[in-house]
């Protein structure tokens, strides 16, 4: 590596010719994305396009094909030769996650899942008998309030609606000090009101905070009006990467045929 190379500060994502096969089913099929450390990236495509199965291997959640396919977090090798390396406990402690479903911890109130964010800066028998610093804390309830659910910090977390839900492990991220939001169909069950909530505060965390956020989303309408860039994948291969505002109506169709609305 040059010297000049090596002074660039790596990006968020950078996948080489990744590969996954389920059985004899090919779920991404050498896909390569390169994702700049303050982007705002929307990953869209029908049901089975090969979404999930992209950001469960950029976090190391399931390993890719053997091969020469390549992924790198921040600059950390994650996944090499069909395994994911030891490396991706560092690239986690840097990404918030974000999932459809599930993404608290239903029994435990809403104040103690984001207190979970910051158990990684722990000793881990100090969380485990919530003996958490004043200053942690502090950061949680602040991270409660600025993503609006601060009134519910006592509550468990399956009394919760969706959205505060959501918000609540947006609050999780802030308070872990993540760099990036890694979100799959973080708004799919929310409904409108919430669902656009959601997504300006991935955008507010992007501007404000220069967070990069990779969401997917099955609502290309979300995609264009909320995210800089667009990857659209269809049976595991990339068919558009570029600009949310170059990917109108006519595209659209260019890309998965007349019906895309139906198959989305
Ligand atoms: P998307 O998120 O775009 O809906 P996925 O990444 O979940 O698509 O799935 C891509 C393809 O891989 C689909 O055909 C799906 O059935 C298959 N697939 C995903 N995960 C698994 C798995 N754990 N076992 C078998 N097949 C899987
Ligand atoms: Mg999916």
């Amino acid at each position: 590596m040059t010297s000049s190379a090596a002074a660039v500060a790596p990006g968020l994502v950078l996948a080489r010719d990744v590969s996954k096969t389920f059985g004899s089913r090919k779920a991404l099929d050498g896909v390569s994305i390169s994702v700049a450390s303050g982007e705002m990236v929307a990953l869209i495509g029908p049901s089975g396009s090969g979404k999930s199965t992209l950001l469960r291997s950029i976090t190391g959640l399931q390993s890719i094909d053997p091969g020469k396919g390549t992924i790198s977090v921040f600059g950390e090798t994650v996944q090499k030769d069909g395994r994911v390396t030891g490396a991706v406990r560092q690239a986690r402690g840097k990404l918030g996650m974000i999932f459809q479903q599930f993404n608290l911890v239903g029994r435990l109130s809403l104040f103690s899942n984001v207190m979970l964010g910051a158990l990684g800066r722990l000793p881990a028998w100090q969380g485990l008998l919530g003996l958490w610093p004043q200053a942690d804390k502090d950061r949680a309830m602040a991270a409660l309030h600025r993503v609006g659910v601060s009134d519910y910090a006592g509550q468990r977390a399956n009394t919760l609606s969706g959205g505060q839900q959501q918000r609540g492990a947006i609050a999780r991220a802030i308070v872990q000090g993540a760099k990036a939001i890694l979100a799959d169909e973080p708004v799919a069950s929310l409904d409108p009101v919430s669902a656009r909530k959601v997504m300006e505060l991935l955008v507010e965390l992007n501007r404000r905070d220069g967070m990069g956020v990779i969401v997917t989303l099955h609502q290309v309408d979300y995609a264009i009006r909320y995210c800089d860039r667009v990857i659209a994948l269809q049976g595991g291969k990339i068919v558009y990467d570029g600009p949310a505002t170059g990917l109108d109506q006519q595209r659209l169709i260019d890309i998965y045929g007349p019906e895309f609305e139906d198959a989305f």
